[in-house]
């Protein structure tokens, strides 16, 4: 038997399609938690004195280790989560772009740096470097069980931090298999650890002294991790839902469109905190773009393009927002309410929605997606900012993308195509409002998990003394003299 099988608490993880369980795993309790908060601890100072080469070269065989393993970890993302197999190779590849680009820019984001100093301090050589915090604590969901965590842990090991990771209980092998993946490649360095378990596990490591937590998941269960963490003043980075929206102006392409919006809304059975759940189209193509969605979207099945809903109790959720919508009036032009068969849920379109259904205004999280039709583009961005989640918006326009993406309130903004601002390993992703707040990826993403360390060196004495007992008349009167000519011109 092995240690897993004989512990006393453990849970249970199905298959999303069949239902039946492939695997236990630990229900970690608040001790052990901080075990392994104490073990990172441990590895951490070795860690953080690294050079960004150094770790970047230790990160880089963590990469290829896990390139290598794709296709079995993609594997595991399929008998955990029920995502198609080719669609879980292309979440890994995405996640390994954004590693190598952490592990490779660390030093030019993070590095110590000279800053200039001004008029007042210009005796003082300045400089500006962000230290690793010590150890983070990642929680992830189970959406994107390696594109998502490692979005935190990427940045967080880069960026000189230890580590100790909560996967989704939805996705503990995936976590499992990710973390033994770094084991392997750098031996001599056990700073990413893994705890298992259900959100009490999470709650634990809130509570564990870690020095940030990197949280991606709902926005209530957000609340309750910054609630806990705010006891101890433990600063968090919140990833949260999502109620994403595409907006199509009359010049668009309405191919392209259609094709996003199908794949936005449809893709990982709508499981996606990007995802596609609202559609403002320009009335003057309104009915065109409706043809091609429904074209194209009949041919997605669940149980073939798309998998099944992974956690049994979205079934619930989905069901009640198609009802709440067609209660209001608003019609399924495609799938409905007879869409949902046990875990599977059949592609769904629904127009005539009231702004003020669920279908618009919550997070929905299954392959549902309401179409509306506009006046014009004034009238599509008042309904897309009136959300109270604001992650990201994608643009279908040729002349006026810029201009609209420029009004729009979101951490992301994708013109002519999905979710690219994703993708691009240089940009920040991360939300506004209810969706959370601070950043992944990207310079930003590197900065998440550091803290900014400021220092100075005195170069030679100040001809004004200033903060000294010792100072003089004649300095308050030059301090007079500066506080007028530097700023009490300004009118
Ligand atoms: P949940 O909020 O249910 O869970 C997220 C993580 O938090 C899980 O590991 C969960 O553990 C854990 N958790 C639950 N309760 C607590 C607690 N009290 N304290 C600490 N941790 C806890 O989200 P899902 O896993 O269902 O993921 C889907 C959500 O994630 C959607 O809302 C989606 O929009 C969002 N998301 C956001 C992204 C972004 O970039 N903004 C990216 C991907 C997803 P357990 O699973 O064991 O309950």
């Amino acid at each position: 038997m092995t240690e897993v099988q004989v512990r006393a608490t453990t849970f249970e993880v199905r298959a999303p399609a069949t239902g039946e369980v492939i695997a236990r795993y630990p229900e970690h309790n608040a001790a052990e938690v901080a075990d392994a908060v104490a073990m990172a601890r441990t590895a951490a100072p070795a860690w953080a004195v690294l050079s960004f080469a150094e770790r970047g070269r230790l990160l880089d065989r963590w990469r290829g280790e896990i390139a290598r393993g794709a296709d079995t970890l993609a594997e595991v993302i399929n008998a955990e989560v029920g995502k198609p197999v080719s669609d879980a190779r292309l979440e890994i590849v995405m996640a390994l772009q954004h590693l190598a680009w952490a592990a490779k820019n660390a030093g030019s984001v993070l590095g110590r740096r000279r800053m200039p100093s001004d008029l007042m301090t210009i005796n003082q050589a300045a400089t500006l470097e962000y230290s690793p915090l010590g150890v983070v604590g990642v929680i992830g969901p189970w959406n994107y069980p390696v594109f998502t965590p490692l979005s935190s842990l990427s940045f967080a090991l880069a960026a000189g931090n230890a580590v100790v990771f909560k996967p989704s209980e939805y996705s503990p092998g995936v976590g499992e298999w990710l973390v033994r993946a770094f084991e392997r490649a750098v031996l001599e360095h056990p700073v990413l650890h893994l705890v298992t378990g259900s959100g009490a596990t999470g709650a634990a490591l809130c509570e564990s002294g870690v020095d940030k937590i990197g949280f991606t998941g709902s926005t209530a269960t957000g609340k309750k991790v910054m609630a806990a963490c705010a006891r101890s003043l433990t600063p968090v980075l919140m990833e949260c839902g999502g109620k994403d929206a595409l907006i199509v102006d009359a010049d668009a392409d309405l191919h392209a469109a259609a094709d996003a919006a199908v794949w936005g809304a449809l893709s990982n059975a709508g499981q996606t905190c990007l995802g596609v759940e609202r559609v403002y189209v320009h009335e003057l193509v309104y009915d065109q773009f409706l043809d091609r969605v429904l074209a194209a979207a009949k041919d997605v099945r669940a149980g073939a393009k798309i998998g099944p809903i992974t956690m049994p109790s979205q079934v619930a959720v989905i069901r009640a927002h198609i009802q709440d919508a067609l209660d209001r009036g608003g019609r399924a032009v495609l799938g409905g309410l007879d869409a949902i068969d046990g875990q599977f849920v059949q592609p769904t379109i629904l127009v005539d929605v009231p702004e003020d259904a669920l279908a618009v205004t919550e997070e929905t999280f299954g392959p549902t997606m309401t179409i509306a039709k506009v006046d014009d583009m004034d009238q599509a961005v008042e309904l897309v900012n009136a959300s109270r989640y604001h992650l990201g918006v994608t643009i279908f326009a040729r002349g006026r993308g810029d201009e609209i993406a420029r009004r729009i309130r979101a951490g992301g903004v994708a013109i002519n195509a999905f979710v690219a601002y994703a993708t691009v390993p240089t940009l920040p992703l991360g939300g506004v409002g209810d969706s959370g707040f601070g950043r992944v990826h990207g310079p930003d993403g590197l900065r998440e998990f550091t803290y900014p360390k400021a220092v100075t060196r005195q170069r030679f004495l100040s001809p004004l003394a200033l903060t000294t007992f010792a100072r003089t008349e004649f300095t308050d009167r030059v301090v007079r003299v500066l506080t007028t000519l530097l700023h009490g011109r300004k009118r």
